[in-house]
């Protein structure tokens, strides 16, 4: 690549790749690729050794909101890092889990008004499956054992949320290791016909799940879904009304309803959480990523009355016995707490909407661009197609985009943004121009 930006520090190029197995990355790549050293952070920006500005513009894997060493949180972990850094939360609670949770739990309407945390999205897909079976288990219906996701769903990388994903990249070598579920098809509209409206076509999608529910009911604890927006496969979109038949025809046939909004929970679909859009709740919602501003590792499953009554019992068996050492770590729900401050005093669902305007105002080349399909928005993300034959196209665009100031790593052959919502105009238009010359000076 002609356009290359190297970061030059060879020091900390070669003392990372001997002691780190970096993550999603074949590390023989780094032979000729160098890793990015990231020396400091500031609202949208993260700077390498050089001091070279990049725009972090998919917020650091989906998680940051408010940019990265925003005042406010930072306060917020440092006053809490001189009361109590963590403590275990089996027999023991404290002040910032207690309020979080019932933040959250307002947030919801009390609706889902029981937090079980956990440190990572993957552990809270695992507890809301187990949480799912064992509701069933303990309404001895243990039959009820089976999952359902969606075609091209991502819900995490263990062995039980990889077994409900359907992203062959990350699964494919470990399909003996994994139980088999169930995946109907997608609601994304990319797979409409021709001519087809997304809501017709999630319709569609909705019949198909019916169809399945129908025949397997009987055997089925769940089905777990990415609402609206399915991250890592590509940022499939879809009509919300495949969300509200999903919960009717789930109703119907005595199946749990998993809201998997890692990704999209927090303002991120334009709502605070995409189930709004679709005006249902689920039986089980699973948040983390974006919980904590970015900040630190955290996440929660919330459940309802009706599922945490099934547990509330004498019997050992009835119990949930779930662990994880960092449960409720109290320095992360201080950042959560701060984050949830955020939002309310900068009115963030609102003035993002303004942002979501101007974004895909400024961005009308890029989608009339001839390279470019299938552009599209969903509150603060966009994403579209690039025509190309160029097998390392994520990679080549990645690598260009440095020399544009832009932090940008396309799935396969989509590109998008969805960057923290601190993201200004000035910005938004790097963003933009960056990306219409990076378009330009790809050989295709
Ligand atoms: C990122 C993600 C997960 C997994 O979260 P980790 O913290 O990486 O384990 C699960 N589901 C969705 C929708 C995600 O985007």
């Amino acid at each position: 690549m002609s356009n290359t930006k190297t970061p030059t520090s060879p020091t900390l190029q070669s003392r990372s790749l001997k002691a780190i197995w970096h993550p999603c990355t074949q590390m023989k790549q780094h032979e000729t690729q160098p890793l990015l050293p990231i020396t400091r952070g500031k609202g949208v920006w993260l700077y390498d050794s050089d001091d070279n500005g990049y725009i972090d513009g998919i917020s650091s894997w989906w998680t940051n909101l408010f940019g990265h060493t925003n005042p406010q949180i930072n306060a917020a972990i440092r006053d809490q890092l001189e009361k109590l850094e963590h403590t275990m939360l089996a027999g023991y609670t404290h002040g910032p889990v207690i309020e979080l949770s019932e933040r959250l739990n307002k947030l919801l309407s009390g609706t889902l008004g029981h937090c079980f945390y956990a440190s990572d999205g993957a552990s809270a897909v695992e507890i809301s499956l187990k949480m799912s079976y064992h509701y069933w288990h303990n309404c001895n219906q243990s039959q009820k054992n089976k999952f359902v996701c969606l075609q091209n769903d991502y819900h995490g990388e263990t062995l039980g949320a990889l077994s409900v994903t359907d992203v062959a990249i990350f699964k494919e070598v470990y399909a003996p290791l994994l139980r088999p579920s169930t995946c109907v098809p997608t609601p994304d509209w990319r797979y409409a016909e021709a001519g087809e409206p997304p809501e017709d076509y999630a319709l569609r999608a909705a019949a198909a799940l019916e169809k399945h529910l129908q025949a397997h009911h009987a055997e089925t604890a769940a089905l777990i879904i990415e609402p609206l927006i399915q991250g890592a496969m590509g940022m499939g979109m879809y009509h919300p009304v495949y969300i509200k038949r999903a919960r009717e025809i789930c109703d119907q046939y005595h199946v749990h309803l998993i809201a998997d909004e890692i990704a999209v929970g927090f303002g991120r679909s334009g709502t605070m959480f995409a189930c709004e859009q679709a005006d249902i709740t689920p039986d089980f919602l699973c948040l983390s990523k974006g919980i904590s501003g970015g900040y630190l590792p955290l996440s929660v499953v919330m459940s309802s009355d009706k599922i945490f009554d099934a547990f509330y019992d004498d019997r050992t068996s009835h119990t949930f016995f779930h662990s994880h050492t960092h449960t409720g770590n109290a320095l992360a729900c201080r950042a959560a707490l701060a984050t949830l401050d955020i939002f309310e005093q900068d009115n963030v669902i609102e003035t993002n909407r303004a942002k979501t305007n101007y974004l895909n105002q400024v961005a009308q080349p890029i989608s009339d661009h001839p390279k470019v399909k299938d552009f599209r928005n969903c509150g603060m993300i966009w994403a579209f197609e690039v025509e190309t034959k160029d097998h390392n196209f994520a990679n080549n665009f990645f690598q260009i985009g440095l020399s544009h100031k832009l932090l940008l790593r396309p799935l396969g052959n989509t590109v998008y943004f969805m960057p923290p919502y601190v993201i200004n105009e000035e910005e938004m238009d790097l963003l933009v121009n960056g990306t219409l010359h990076i378009l330009n000076s790809l050989d295709t």
